[in-house]
């Protein structure tokens, strides 16, 4: 049994599209092959902490931890920060002074890619700068890391940014420099929401409004805040996901992500056969093919054998077909199904609703067989549903013959 380290979106992310890689990642802890998108997202990250530290006010709002000797929000007026040497925003060259510093190398194919990425990076930050200025934020957290947890299981992430919202409560944003971004990710995202649960469990605002930003076109796509249904949505999802780590489920599940996954030579859904095991292997795969070929040709014979016995069962009239090696005996079996709808007002007005409350057709039959129920109501109801005959044959084995 793995003892649970606290759970991390990403985390939980990577268990629920594939168990072993969570395992090659967290347990194994294999390196994973850099690549442009990452660097370039932690590149952006980082200048952008730059750019919002100057106007964090962090004491406007009250943390559960600290109790009542936090600032009340009506003492800051929201204008603008509040602490000294704090209210200067980085100058544009400055901003691109930071990018140039915190640039991250790694994982660029060529410098052709490095450039064509640092050029979209420049373009970004300079149009997010203006557009910043002009929003006039009010943050209260960047890159905070934070841990708390849902229903026992420990969580922790560092959110990108928390904001005071005009009204008094708290938006949680998410920085995404993806080429592309719809709401309906926003609303989606179990990612805001593990987020949202962070957050409220450390701090003693509300959260509002949940937002991805998308950075390449300057667009919030804001959401309200989750509902209790939609948390406990998640807390299922992370309840399940610590249950398989604790008891070491970490079976492939292979899909579209494993173009992206770095583990494929380690996987047995993708690792090769030894060569000099081939040769044996052939032979025994092939054999299997052969047989199971062979057994759904025998299911389709079967099958039309069958009906053909039927066929002459019914002819003749008898449900007994000797062979020489048995007998074969046609059994039926009968259904029945019925709609809840047609059903539920006549079991309403006869008071019989608590006998089959679920309002399934093994409930209801029962209801329609039962002698102490009056005939002529059992009937009605019976007249409510449908019956599916089925037929089918046994083997006497004490009727073969020799
Ligand atoms: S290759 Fe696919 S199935 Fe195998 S570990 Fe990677 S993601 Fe999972």
């Amino acid at each position: 049994m793995n003892e649970l380290r606290p759970l991390s979106y990403s985390s939980l992310r990577t268990y629920l599209e594939c168990p072993l890689r969570w395992k090659f990642l967290y347990v194994d802890k294999l390196p994973e092959t850099p690549r442009p998108y990452f660097s370039f997202g932690r590149t952006i990250h980082s200048v952008l902490e730059e750019l919002v530290r100057p106007f964090l006010v962090p004491e406007a709002v009250p943390r559960k931890s600290a109790g009542g000797a936090q600032r009340r929000l009506d003492e800051w007026h929201g204008e603008g920060p509040l602490v000294e040497g704090r209210s200067q925003p980085l100058s544009k060259e400055q901003l691109l002074a930071a990018y140039d510093r915190l640039w991250v190398k790694e994982g660029y194919t060529s410098p052709e890619e490095e450039a064509r990425y640092k050029l979209l990076g420049e373009n970004m930050l300079l149009r997010y700068y203006d557009h910043f200025l002009e929003e006039h934020p009010r943050p209260v957290a960047i890159e905070e890391y934070l841990q708390s947890s849902l229903d026992g299981i420990p969580v922790h992430g560092y959110v990108d940014r928390i904001d005071l919202t005009p009204s008094g409560g708290l938006e949680v944003l998410d920085y995404k420099t993806s080429r592309e971004l719809s709401i309906q990710e926003a609303r989606d995202s179990d990612q805001l929401a593990m987020y949202q649960v962070l957050v409220e469990q450390n701090y003693a605002l509300p959260v509002e409004r949940l937002t991805l930003y998308h950075l390449r076109t300057l667009t919030p796509h804001r959401t309200p805040a989750r509902g209790a249904p939609a948390i406990a949505q998640l807390s299922q999802k992370v309840g399940e996901v610590a249950d398989g780590i604790r008891t070491e489920r970490f079976e492939p599940t292979p899909g579209r992500h494993c173009e992206r996954c770095d583990f494929r030579a380690l996987c047995p859904e993708f690792r090769e056969v030894p060569a000099e095991e081939r040769a044996r292997l052939e032979a025994l795969v092939d054999r299997f093919v052969a047989l199971r070929r062979e057994g759904e040709k025998v299911e389709e014979d079967l099958h039309r054998v069958a009906d053909a016995l039927h066929a002459e069962a019914e002819r003749l009239g008898v449900h007994r077909l000797p062979g020489r090696a048995a007998v074969a005996i046609r059994r039926r079996e009968e259904e029945w199904s019925y709609a809840p709808e047609g059903v539920r007002p006549l079991l309403e007005r006869s008071g019989l609703i608590p006998r089959a409350s679920r309002l399934d057709s093994q409930e209801i039959q029962r209801l329609v067989r039962d002698p102490t129920i009056d005939p002529a109501l059992r009937r009605e109801i019976a007249q409510k549903g449908g019956r599916q005959v089925r037929w089918y044959w046994e083997l006497d084995p004490q009727e073969e013959s020799d």
